[in-house]
């Protein structure tokens, strides 16, 4: 029964199985005059943000968000940036540099360069790299800050080398009145930043308004309105990914301890909704492990929200064997897998689908979530067998360039020819043959 058991947490984990609290199902009938969707009010703030501006965005901002701003405030200056750097903790911001250093690091190691190749004399191909010229980014402001979403959408796309990066934060004190995020962007020396957030923010950004240029690509997470809103624009925009809740396997045998592993599930559970599920095949864990959340929940801050997520979302599953274990973990396709046995890179090689994961019995995904290198931004709800996490290289276009002498057109002129009439269209052919 674990292939079902995966299954119903599977669809209980959809991006829209991020749902909308029965607070934010009242903010809408107050804001819209009815009960609407979800997908309904994305599409009726996104028309009218698009449709009107400036003064549509700050509409919702008021309505929303319950932010009082004129066009003027809605762009962070820069005294307020410097001041917010100055105000920080200092330690904080030490940190800040050393993550930005190892994620540098990383994505750069990682970074597509040109390719150029002469498969025949006379022939030059290259397939080039080219950064976005502007990027817009997601910062969630609703429920608690995020200095490490800056840091891993925003120092990727300058790893990448794009040149204008635009961060949007609801207007609220976790979003675009925190002095963490803010000294965090000042830091990184992003000097764009919009207090606005949510679906208006998204689509501000997407069709453009007077205090927001149009962004090319908009990245970074946020809840179901902030997803649907990404998912809308996609066409006008690019995005990096459609994300839901946010999920875990831990593979683990018996070397693993089970302190350790109770906290690796707290920590996806905290996420609330996040999915949290242990695979093992080595059966006293289970108990243990068990036992071991029992006791740690009561030490955490989130702890309420915390158990409500474990329950819904969470499972301890019991296995055959590693082989068992490998092809339930390659079926849920999970965001992140922390592999805790004793040779966890054999079992790596035989699983094909993780978003992201994390080996042996000192790497927590919390490695990953703030500081390693790699993004934390990773596709969700079994999209990895698809989809891949934000790096450096989500933030470059790739073109190709041809260059044929004449010797060259000549060889490949028949094949050309032969192709393009058979479709009929003569004037590509004769495109090549007047040139013979
Ligand atoms: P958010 O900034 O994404 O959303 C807040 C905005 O939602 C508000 O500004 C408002 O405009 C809009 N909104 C709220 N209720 C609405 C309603 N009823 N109608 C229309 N718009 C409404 O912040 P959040 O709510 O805190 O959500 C952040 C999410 O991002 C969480 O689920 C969190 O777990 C996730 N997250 C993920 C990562 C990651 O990298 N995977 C990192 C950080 C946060």
């Amino acid at each position: 029964g674990s292939a079902e058991i995966l299954q119903q947490l599977r669809d209980k984990l959809s991006p829209q199985g991020n749902v909308v609290s029965p607070r934010g199902r009242a903010l809408t009938e107050e804001v819209f005059g009815k009960p609407l969707t979800p997908a309904e009010v994305v599409q009726t703030i996104c028309d009218d943000v698009r449709r009107n501006g400036t003064p549509a965005l700050l509409r919702y901002s008021t309505s929303l968000d319950k932010a009082n701003l004129t066009a003027d405030q809605l762009r962070v200056p820069a005294d307020d940036l410097a001041a917010a750097h100055e105000a920080a903790d200092p330690k904080l911001i030490e940190t800040i540099g050393r993550i930005r250093d190892n994620i540098t690091t990383f994505q750069s190691a990682i970074l597509h360069t040109d390719v150029t190749i002469t498969p025949k004399p006379g022939v030059k191909l290259t397939q080039r790299y080219v950064p976005l010229r502007r990027v817009g980014v997601c910062v969630p402001g609703g429920a608690a800050a995020y200095p490490s979403t800056v840091l891993m959408t925003a120092v990727p796309a300058q790893v990448a080398g794009v040149k204008e990066i635009a961060v949007v934060a609801p207007p609220t004190p976790f979003g675009s009145y925190n002095v963490d995020m803010l000294a965090t962007c000042h830091e990184l020396g992003i000097t764009e930043v919009y207090r606005c957030g949510g679906a208006q923010a998204v689509a501000a950004m997407a069709y453009g308004c007077d205090v927001i240029p149009a962004v090319d690509k908009i990245v970074g997470p946020g809840n179901l309105f902030v997803a649907l809103a990404k998912k809308h624009v996609f066409g006008t925009v690019d995005i990096d990914s459609f994300a839901g809740p946010s999920e875990v396997i831990v593979i683990a045998d018996d070397t693993a301890r089970a302190d350790y592993i109770a906290a690796d599930l707290l920590a996806q559970a905290e996420h609330s909704p996040g999915s949290a599920i242990l695979i093992t095949w080595h059966e006293p864990l289970i108990e243990a492990v068990a036992a071991e959340l029992e006791k740690q929940v009561a030490l955490l801050q989130r702890s309420e929200l915390t158990v409500d997520s474990l329950e819904a979302f969470g499972a301890l599953i019991l296995v055959r064997d590693e082989a068992h274990a490998c092809a339930l973990t390659d079926q849920f396709a999970p965001e992140h897998l922390n592999i805790e046995t004793s040779a966890p890179d054999q079992m790596m090689a035989k699983i094909k689908n993780a978003g992201a994961a994390f080996l042996g019995h000192h790497t927590p995904v919390a490695i990953g979530d703030y500081a390693a290198g790699p993004s934390h931004v990773l596709p969700t709800g079994g999209t990895c067998t698809w989809a891949a996490g934000l790096s450096s290289n989500s933030f470059l276009r790739s073109g190709s360039i041809t260059e044929f002498t004449p010797a060259a057109l000549n060889q490949i002129a028949p094949d050309v020819v032969r192709l393009a009439e058979k479709e009929g269209l003569t004037a590509h052919a004769r495109s090549v043959t007047i040139r013979e």
